[in-house]
């Protein structure tokens, strides 16, 4: 059976004052210590955000980006399997047929993403035959102030992208040799957008 025990408050607990006192003179010792003393001996742990920021881990899911060709067409083929995939139901294509003499059938006429509805889980980038959408940009999902402002179209995420390196049919078995790192995932953009920045512990 358990044993209870009982914390009987003495007169000094009872006045309350004191252990208030007490209290906040700790925390007054701490704040003094890690503003005076810092840089040089602080303990404060706060990363200054959006200055500092965190070395982000090589498979950091950030927002989209839709990436490009060679030719600066989107990569995209409106399979539509991202947003079959998608467990959030927020990605929106409506496809459209090529006019021009290739063997690529459609193009996405219209592509958005609800990025305040997206669970960030990734499944649209795995899904994608194409390497048509990714997240390695390190870029968080900037603040908004309206909700639309998180609706992003596809001009929207072709600004994010970049030329993409898959190869139709994948690249063979000597694809080591000829592979191309994706850039520095640790990369920092500032409220604008722009890379730049300071990261962290670099
Ligand atoms: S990351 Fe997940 S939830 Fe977000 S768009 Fe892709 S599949 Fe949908
Ligand atoms: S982004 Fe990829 S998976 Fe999604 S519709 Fe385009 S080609 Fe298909």
């Amino acid at each position: 059976m358990a044993k209870v025990i009982s914390f009987q408050r003495g007169l000094w607990e009872q006045l309350y004052v004191p252990e208030i006192v007490r209290g906040m003179s700790v925390t007054l010792k701490h704040f003094l210590y890690n503003t005076l003393l810092r840089p040089w001996k602080s303990e404060i742990c706060t990363v200054r955000y959006p200055e500092e920021k965190r070395i982000y881990p090589e498979r950091f899911r950030g927002v989209h980006r839709l990436m490009k060709r060679e030719d600066g067409t989107v990569r995209c083929v409106a399979c539509m399997m991202c947003s079959t995939v998608c467990p959030a139901n927020c990605i929106h294509i409506e496809a459209g047929e090529r006019e021009d003499e290739t063997s690529i059938e459609k193009y996405p006429v219209r592509f958005d993403i609800d990025e305040l509805v997206c669970v960030v889980c990734g499944f649209c980038v795995e899904a994608c035959p194409c390497d048509a959408i990714r997240m390695d940009g390190g870029q968080h999902m900037p603040p908004v102030e309206h909700r639309h402002e998180a609706y992003f179209r596809k001009d929207d995420l072709l600004n994010r992208g970049s030329r993409g390196v898959a190869v139709q049919g994948g690249a063979g078995p000597g694809w080591r040799e000829t592979y191309q790192p994706l850039g520095d995932t640790r990369q920092v953009y500032d409220r604008e957008g722009n890379l730049g920045g300071k990261i962290k512990g670099s």
